[in-house]
């Protein structure tokens, strides 16, 4: 291991991969990226549902949405590995007037930035998620260009090609130490040794507050447990007329149920209003009864088919649910890409770009003052309303 670096990264998810490639290609090539797992995208990452939209209520998360795709549908081109991804739509199901008038004004937004998404009826959502139920639904909104992709290969991808430009990565490397040396980063302690460095970033996802504990900062971002399972479907019943015949997503608005197909198999979730913060993943298997209730009113198939598996992961929250990204006033070379609240992974290429970006000292062409830690306690947060 190298012991001197002009940057540190620390974490090997979508964030710290996506932040080291951008870093290479602005020809910052002296980094470390730490991770202290065997292998990369193990994390929230490696545990997440793909899920790829535009549909944001705020200007700064419609516009990163917007960049991270137009980078997902030239991947292979641009970063020279494969990535898979399928743009078959997201459809909200909207049940109340209340949900409506949010979603329609979310609209209005998204349609001023370029973005084509609709107000559509109830029996357009079932054409277009055929075997879904749409009890009590109002209204659902459409974007045929949200989509599902895929974690793995895009941190992959951005790894490799940040390799091959010359940055080290450090897999079975646990930091344990930061140091600050009259308010500015000077280096990390690892459990294999030190590197001296002026710039830190923070990339650990649900574990942000410990590592920034280590410099000192007080982060608020918490880890709170998320269960995702697999369906298999009866043997009965048929592709594009009990199920969906394509990648579409549909969320519950009101349940924040969601599913999608994976492969051949339905992958479904929800948040549980019960769940409280820690950094426990074992199944929650006795929340299923009440994820299968939902499931019942809205893709019948699903309850008749079989779950064969499942597992749990960790959304890093922040308290407005947008991203904490940026270097720390309190700490000058401490750089923070954290508190993504359940929507990281199809920021990460764009969020990447711009820390990166903003290490090598050049202006960000989208405004990153919202995500900013200070906007905790000085009062210009403004919440993300669809986080699911
Ligand atoms: C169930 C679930 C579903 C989700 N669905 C979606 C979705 O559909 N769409 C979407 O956009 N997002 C989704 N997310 C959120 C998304 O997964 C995260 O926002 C994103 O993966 C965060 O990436 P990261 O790189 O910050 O964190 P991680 O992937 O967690 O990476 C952090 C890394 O830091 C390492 N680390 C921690 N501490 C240390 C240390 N001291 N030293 C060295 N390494 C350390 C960890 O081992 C880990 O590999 C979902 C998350 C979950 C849990």
């Amino acid at each position: 291991m190298k012991s001197t670096s002009d940057v540190v990264i620390i974490g090997g998810g979508c964030m710290g991969a996506s932040t080291a490639y951008h870093l290479a290609c602005l020809g910052i090539q002296n980094v470390v990226l730490l991770e202290r797992e065997t292998q990369l995208a193990v994390g929230s990452t490696g545990r997440n549902a793909g899920g790829v939209r535009h549909q944001f209520s705020t200007r700064q998360n419609i516009q990163l949405s917007m960049e991270s795709i137009r980078l997902m549908q030239r991947f292979e081109d641009e970063v020279g590995y494969p990535m898979d991804f399928h743009q078959d739509g997201y459809l909200f199901l909207l049940s109340t007037p209340e949900s409506v008038e949010t979603f329609r004004n979310n609209i209005t937004l998204q349609r001023s930035l370029g973005i084509e998404v609709d107000l559509v009826t109830p029996g357009e959502a079932v054409r277009l998620a055929p075997g879904l139920r749409v009890d009590g639904v109002i209204a659902a909104s459409y974007c045929a260009r949200d989509g599902i992709a895929d974690p793995n290969g895009l941190t992959m991808g951005f790894a490799r090609a940040a390799q091959a430009k010359g940055i080290q990565i450090e897999r079975n490397t646990t930091v344990t130490g930061i140091t600050v040396e009259k308010d500015r980063i000077s280096g990390v302690t690892t459990d294999k040794g030190t590197i001296s460095t002026p710039c830190v970033v923070n990339a650990t996802g649900p574990h942000a507050a410990r590592v920034a504990a280590l410099a000192g900062v007080e982060l608020p971002v918490t880890p709170l447990r998320r269960n995702i399972f697999i369906a298999q479907p009866p043997d009965e019943a048929v592709s594009g007329v009990n199920y969906p015949d394509n990648h579409i997503m549909v969320i519950d608005s009101a349940t924040s149920f969601y599913f999608h197909r994976e492969g051949p198999n339905i992958l479904f979730g929800m948040g549980d209003p019960d769940e409280t913060p820690g950094f426990d993943m074992t199944v929650r298997w006795d929340f299923l009864d009440s994820v299968v209730e939902v499931a019942m009113s809205r893709l019948p198939t699903l309850v008749e088919g079989k779950v064969s598996h499942a597992w749990a992961g960790l959304y890093a929250m922040s308290p407005d649910g947008n991203a904490i990204v940026g270097e720390v006033d309190s700490v000058a070379g401490f750089y923070l890409i954290n508190g993504f609240s359940g929507h990281g992974f199809q920021q990460s290429p764009a969020v990447g770009r711009l820390l990166a970006a903003k290490i090598a000292g050049h202006e960000t062409d989208i405004d990153l003052s919202p995500f900013a830690l200070n906007r905790f306690g000085s009062g210009t947060n403004s919440p993300e309303a669809n986080v699911v």
